[in-house]
């Protein structure tokens, strides 16, 4: 025996008893146990598969799990969602960035927060949100539909929860963010990378409670604001912790 642990997305949960749907779990396989077999021992037919990623390469269903492995099990998507996320697979996570239409200024937030570098100005118009997506390589987000028809757009996303946080661990899930998090990496505002700084260099800018009882500090390069571990950042840790815990 090996022990292997899945994941299933999307509807593929439909087919599993209900502690194993949307969550990782361990199992034990038969020594030479294949993908093909190891997914519709588990209950899901291998014609609803359409992705397997075992520790995060796309392999074919022939594989032979081996101890430890991890295997992500997507299903066939609609036609706009399946080939972003190939897409998306083809490329190391830690290249993942973003272009957020003007109704996720909330989402654009938390990712930037969560360290994805996330494109977001309510000004874009739809094509001009095309346009940067395509120059630049970006994950459109968006709950529209038709922005996604756009030919030029080859990465995109339709987010479908309502709320920035929901969204957030939306797409945890179906991009499985969680190892190409750097939280607290870029400036929420500017979405510029934050570098150390000195304390002594801004101590008079500071509060004198932050002053007394914080030591470290970051600046933004471009809005030139200063961030430390204070209310906001409890609080969006507390918010990011659940999503970070597969790491
Ligand atoms: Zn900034």
């Amino acid at each position: 025996m090996v022990s292997a642990t899945f994941r299933f997305y999307e509807e593929l949960n439909d087919f599993l008893p209900a502690e194993r749907r949307r969550t990782a779990f361990t199992c034990g396989c038969a020594q030479a146990a294949t993908c093909k077999h190891m997914i519709e021992a588990l209950g899901v037919p291998h014609t609803e598969v359409e992705l397997v990623l075992v520790n995060g390469q796309s392999v074919g269903f022939e594989r032979l799990l081996a101890e430890g492995d991890r295997v992500a099990v997507y299903p066939r998507f609609e036609r706009l969602d399946i080939s972003p996320l190939l897409k998306v697979r083809d490329q190391p996570l830690r290249n993942t960035r973003f272009i957020a239409d003007a109704h996720l200024g909330g989402l654009a937030h938390l990712l930037r927060i969560a360290g994805f570098d996330t494109l977001y100005d309510n000004h874009f118009h739809d094509e001009q949100i095309a346009e940067l997506a395509a120059k630049e390589g970006r994950i459109v987000l968006t709950r529209d539909r038709e922005l996604l028809k756009r030919r030029i757009i080859s990465h995109g996303c339709y987010v479908h929860a309502l709320k920035p946080a929901q969204q957030l661990r939306e797409l945890f899930e179906r991009l499985d963010l969680a190892r190409s998090a750097r939280p607290f990496s870029l400036c929420l505002h500017c979405n510029a990378p934050l570098q150390p700084i000195d304390k002594a260099l801004i101590a008079e800018r500071l509060p004198p409670k932050v002053r007394a009882h914080q030591q470290h500090f970051h600046t933004c390069p471009r809005c030139h604001r200063v961030f430390w571990q204070g209310s906001h950042w409890r609080s969006m840790h507390a918010l990011l912790q659940p999503l970070l815990r597969d790491r």
